[in-house]
């Protein structure tokens, strides 16, 4: 892989690659791109930016300041496997054309900031991230996206996606039976090959693999696994992730969809998230409390649990992330935090001796999160917690869906809607600015955004659902 401009430079000329492909995250975490002949690039592109015109990205310039500059980082080099054409790909942040600065509003800067700050503050030098992104594999469902459409569901009693071929009949034989998907091997398990196939695309891609399995829910669901990484690079892995998983799956004629909850009923994709502060090469969590962790962990874990209703407004930031975070499926509901418990929203990974291994699972997100926001608030929330030496309270060592209703309510639980997840935002984000990394602008536009074209889209459409319940009323 390559790691400076140079040596991109050179890699397109020694391979007489024609094309690059410019990619860049947009507001809410979809990759948007570029190409561009070589021609185009050169030393300076890699400093100065690639102009392009930012007025029709969601949620950045008006269409009177729409210029914008791409600038690719070297170290994201990779030739796209899905591209006929021998085309070189590059992940880019955005700079403002007038000043030169960097793009406030892009989520990739903010990122950056986010690691600035970890390092200002003197708390450590770098943050390691790795998140594990669920997801369903469909076949190539088609459904109505028009304006007027009510809904997709075909049974909206059921809750069930029509998913093609497979249940109309014919034998149902081998199937995975219900919450039986983890993992009985083929010819029970049918995605393998395309498992595989995803995983070592990836790795041509450069993200480090580790392995894929099949998850407990019986319609499709899947994870692959990949290593850690400091922040950045980790969420330009998740990208690439979502990106080659989506594009083998289309070679397969199936879609992937890593919505948290496609089917009622039945476990929805998460997206938990491993994180660890290091300094000096050393890690920062190891020490002699609770689960092997250091004080400044713990502190870590308190800002987490403060603030994790803000938290999940870039987490969990669709209507359908509150449809998952429901007790019964896995899936946290309690704030709280223990070792091993995996019903509690932190959870500390058994790591055996290894302090570099010691680590904390936040198992809230999902992946409809732009991961460059989801870990930058992280990452904020413990700077926040070990800078005020917040106090997580008693680790939680029951298991939570064992509880009696009158002690799960002394539990925090996690908001009901994204509605609730933005008011926590709106009343609870000074622990994302005071470190310069999100800007008060961008958490407005952030709100405004979500209302407009989730939350309040979602609220005035009358569901399928309604209509089995009242219809006849
Ligand atoms: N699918 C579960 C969730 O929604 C997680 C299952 C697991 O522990 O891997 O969080
Ligand atoms: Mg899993
Ligand atoms: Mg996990």
């Amino acid at each position: 892989m390559a790691q400076t401009a140079q040596e991109v430079l050179k890699w397109i000329q020694d391979d007489d690659i024609q094309m690059i492909d410019l990619k860049f995250i947009d507001m809410p975490g979809i990759w948007q791109h570029l190409t561009v002949h070589r021609s185009q690039i050169e030393d300076e592109s890699f400093t100065d930016g690639v102009a392009f015109d930012g007025s029709s990205i969601r949620g950045w310039k008006a269409i009177n300041e729409s210029d914008m500059m791409m600038v690719p980082d070297p170290k994201t080099a990779w030739m796209d496997p899905f591209m006929k054409e021998p085309t070189l790909s590059l992940i880019c942040s955005i700079k403002e054309p007038r000043t030169g600065e960097d793009y406030d509003r892009c989520p990739r800067v903010i990122a950056k900031k986010a690691l600035e700050y970890l390092q200002s503050s003197g708390i450590g030098d770098t943050a390691y991230f790795g998140p594990e992104a669920e997801f369903f594999i469909f076949e190539d469902v088609r459904f109505d996206q028009t304006e007027n459409s009510s809904f997709y569901f075909v049974d909206s009693v059921e809750g069930r996606w029509n998913t093609g071929s497979d249940e109309e009949g014919g034998n149902l034989g081998y199937k995975p039976s219900y919450k039986g998907g983890y993992f009985p091997v083929a010819p029970t398990d049918t995605l393998q090959d395309i498992r595989t196939e995803m995983l070592l695309t990836m790795a041509k891609c450069g993200v480090p693999i580790e392995k894929h399995h099949h998850e407990v829910a019986t319609g499709g669901q899947c994870e692959l696994g990949v290593r850690f990484a400091e922040l950045i690079q980790a969420a330009d892995y998740l990208m690439t992730y979502k990106y080659c998983v989506k594009n083998v799956a289309k070679k397969y004629g199936k879609t992937v969809t890593f919505m948290p909850k496609p089917l009622f009923n039945d476990n929805g994709s998460g997206m938990h998230t491993h994180q660890s502060i290091w300094s000096g090469g050393e890690p920062k969590f190891a020490g002699d409390q609770y689960a092997g962790l250091s004080q400044t962990a713990l502190y870590y874990i308190g800002g987490i649990l403060k603030h994790a209703p803000a938290i999940l407004a870039f987490s969990n930031p669709s209507t359908n992330s509150y449809k998952r975070l429901v007790p019964g499926f896995e899936a946290p509901v309690n704030l709280a935090y223990s070792q091993g418990n995996r019903s509690a929203s932190v959870r500390i990974p058994l790591s055996g001796d290894s302090p570099k291994a010691k680590r904390l699972e936040f198992r809230c997100p999902d992946a409809t999160a732009n991961p460059y926001l989801a870990f930058a608030a992280m990452l904020c929330a413990g700077i926040d917690g070990i800078k005020n030496e917040i106090d997580p309270g008693d680790p939680l060592d029951v298991d939570i869906y064992d509880l009696t209703p009158e002690e799960l309510s002394k539990i925090p639980s996690t908001p009901g809607s994204l509605l609730d997840a933005l008011n926590a935002l709106e009343a609870d984000h000074e622990f994302l600015t005071t470190g310069g990394v999100f800007t008060e602008d961008f958490i407005t536009n952030w709100i405004e955004f979500k209302l407009d074209n989730e939350v309040n889209p979602m609220r005035l459409r009358p569901h399928p659902y309604e209509v089995a319940l009242y219809y006849d009323a």
